[in-house]
């Protein structure tokens, strides 16, 4: 959004590309040497694909996938020489736009394989249990010979979860279709799955919401970086003189003495509206809870005992409050927190 000055803006979403660097250095590293290929599909997961796209191609990315052929598009112009992969493969009468802009699609069906003919290189997504998208593990032989297949891949259902039993069918599943379909390079692990062992990586990574920041071993400890924070505007202070409540259907009650500060962030930024009397916000180190309900351009914030005062900045998203713990406070995961995060608030990226 266009900013008249710094001070006229709501909030500042602040994205540091040195962590997601840094984030795709972690990930090589897990595998060992292995190729890491990067997922920057809706946006690079909100945080804006050009300049995210940019800051990993730099830090050595050379293989992408998107999910739509429109998002393909897109990040051909970003980056002319990069080799991109789009995961929703030739949609009808799509082929020739994969030709003109040097796209590879992934082919899911017996169908998109029909239309891609002989059209040169592609990927194949054997679909080992997630019931989504790909061919069925059990149908190998239905596949005709003679494609050139770049990316033989598979997709984990349950990678966060370790031990979940279908991990090792589905890398059972996916090594005999390895054995069987000649390709040039094997895929399976998302985020998670590259943290379940060498077992798992074949010969290319496919991580996404790890190089974002989102935990992709829930369990432990965050091995990657954070690389956002979200700074909302406080617009108004005001100290509670009477019992009365805060916020659109009078959900919180308030005593006389406490003080509130309303800070120009809601649920038209992404600030989800399940956040309401869930949510918390930083001042500083100190913690205020979301008092009422989240509105459209708009939170409460509880500030009791708080120095702050109007136009001053707080953490709606930071290092005591990362994307994964608001998800967990809003019953979602970090994935969405990201993804939903407004055009509104004013961009800024840090370190290259
Ligand atoms: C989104 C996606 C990924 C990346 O998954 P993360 O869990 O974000 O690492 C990898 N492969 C496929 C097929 C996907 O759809």
């Amino acid at each position: 959004m266009l900013l008249t000055s710094i001070k006229s803006a709501g909030a500042l979403l602040e994205i540091d590309l040195g962590a997601v660097r840094a984030n795709y250095r972690t990930l090589s590293k897990q595998l060992n040497g292995k190729p890491c290929a990067a997922v920057v599909k809706a946006d690079a997961y909100g945080l804006g694909v050009e300049p995210i796209a940019k800051a990993l191609w730099e830090e050595g990315a050379r293989t992408f996938f998107v999910a739509l052929i429109d998002e393909a598009v897109q990040l051909r112009q970003i980056l002319p020489d990069a080799d991109i992969h789009v995961l929703c493969g030739n949609l009808p009468d799509t082929e020739h736009i994969f030709c003109d802009q040097r796209l590879t699609p992934v082919l899911n069906s017996l169908e998109q394989v029909q239309r891609w003919a002989n059209r040169g290189p592609c990927n194949l997504h054997i679909d080992t249990g997630m019931n989504r998208l790909g061919i069925d593990y059990q149908q190998l032989d239905a596949i005709p010979s003679g494609l050139d297949i770049d990316i033989l891949m598979s997709h984990f259902v349950a990678a966060d979860e370790v031990g979940h039993p279908l991990n090792s069918l589905q890398i059972d599943r996916f090594s005999h279709a390895v054995s069987k379909i000649e390709h040039k390079r094997a895929s399976l692990s998302n985020s998670a799955g590259i943290y379940l062992g060498d077992h798992a990586h074949f010969d290319l990574g496919r991580p996404g919401c790890a190089l974002y920041g989102i935990n992709p071993t829930p369990h432990l400890e965050s091995p990657v970086l954070n690389p956002v924070t979200l700074k909302g505007r406080i617009v108004q202070v005001l100290k509670i003189d009477t019992p009365s409540s805060v916020g659109y259907g009078a959900t919180y009650n308030l005593q006389a003495g406490q003080k509130l500060a309303t800070i120009a962030v809601g649920y038209a930024d992404g600030y989800l509206r399940y956040l309401s009397s869930k949510g918390v916000v930083y001042v500083g180190d100190q913690k205020a809870p979301v008092v009422g309900r989240v509105s459209m351009d708009l939170i409460s914030i509880d500030v009791t005992n708080i120095d702050c005062k109007e136009g001053d900045l707080v953490d709606v998203i930071g290092k005591h409050n990362t994307p994964d713990l608001l998800a967990d406070l809003a019953g979602t995961i970090g994935y969405e927190i990201l993804t939903s995060l407004s055009r509104r608030y004013h961009r800024v990226y840090r370190g290259t």
